[in-house]
Formats: C-alpha cells, structure tokens, sequence
C-alpha cells in the first residue's frame, strides 16, 4: 500500500501517511510553505489530514495577520486563504470604525454603548451570505 499514489485532476497525490510539506511540494504549492507560523512544530510534522490546530501567518508584508486553523490543514491548499485579506476578521484597516469615518458615519459610534468591546474589534455586516460564517462579532447595520 505504501506507493499507492491516489489521483485528483492531473496531480498524482502521495500517500495519506505523507506530511503537510510534502504535500504541497507535490501539488506545487511550496507557497504555502512560506506562510506556516507555526512556532511549536513543522509543517513535517502534520499530515494533510491532521485536524490539529496549526497557526499560518499572511505572506503579504502589509497584511502579516496571524490565524490558527483547526480544520484539516490541506484546506489550505485548496484555496482557504489569509482571513484578514479576505476581509472576514477586523484588522487595522478593516472595521467597524473605519468603516463610519470612512463613510461619514461617526454618528454611530457616538451611539456605542458596548463598554466592554470597541467598534475596531467588529465588522460591518454586509447582506452577502458569507458573512454567516465569519467568526468575528459583526455590528448588523439596518441599510
Ligand atoms: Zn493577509
């Protein structure tokens, strides 16, 4: 069983027992290897199929957020990227505040009355169903 290769479109997959690194090595995704943020262990040290949560860290200089995942770790190379690039966490430049003085909006932040969490630590809520499955706590906007 151990060169059972198992086939998905045109890549020849490794087997099940192989780690994370030389799985994207064999999808071509060493990309990705360059965003494991990992401090405790490697990307060597995880299979595809690990459902351990493992910490990524944006390969954009500007971005640089840092998100563990605890879903299976090969999601990543299909295509679940940096949540902050993806605007489904708030960052610096993305929430709820900048949104209002952005939009001229201040109004709304003088109506805040959650002492215990401020306007930057939530997004702006959008119709857009995606927003169902955001993590981040997100201020519902009537329009
Ligand atoms: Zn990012």
């Amino acid at each position: 069983m151990g060169s059972v290769m198992i086939r998905r479109g045109d890549v020849l997959l490794p087997p099940r027992a192989q780690n994370l690194e030389d799985w994207c090595a064999a999808l071509g995704r060493e990309d990705l290897m360059g965003e494991w943020g990992d401090p405790g262990k490697g990307p060597d040290a995880v299979t595809r199929w690990s459902k351990q949560k493992v910490w990524w860290k944006c390969g954009k200089e500007e971005c640089g957020h840092r998100w563990g995942a605890t879903a299976q770790v090969g999601n990543r190379a299909r295509g679940n990227g940096c949540p902050a690039c993806a605007g489904k966490v708030p960052t610096a430049t993305n929430n709820f505040e900048v949104y209002c003085e952005e939009t001229g909006r201040q109004e709304l932040l003088g109506e805040w009355a959650d002492h215990g969490r401020r306007p930057k630590g939530f997004l702006r809520a959008t119709r857009r169903g995606a927003c169902w499955h955001v993590a981040a706590p997100i201020v519902w906007l009537q329009r």
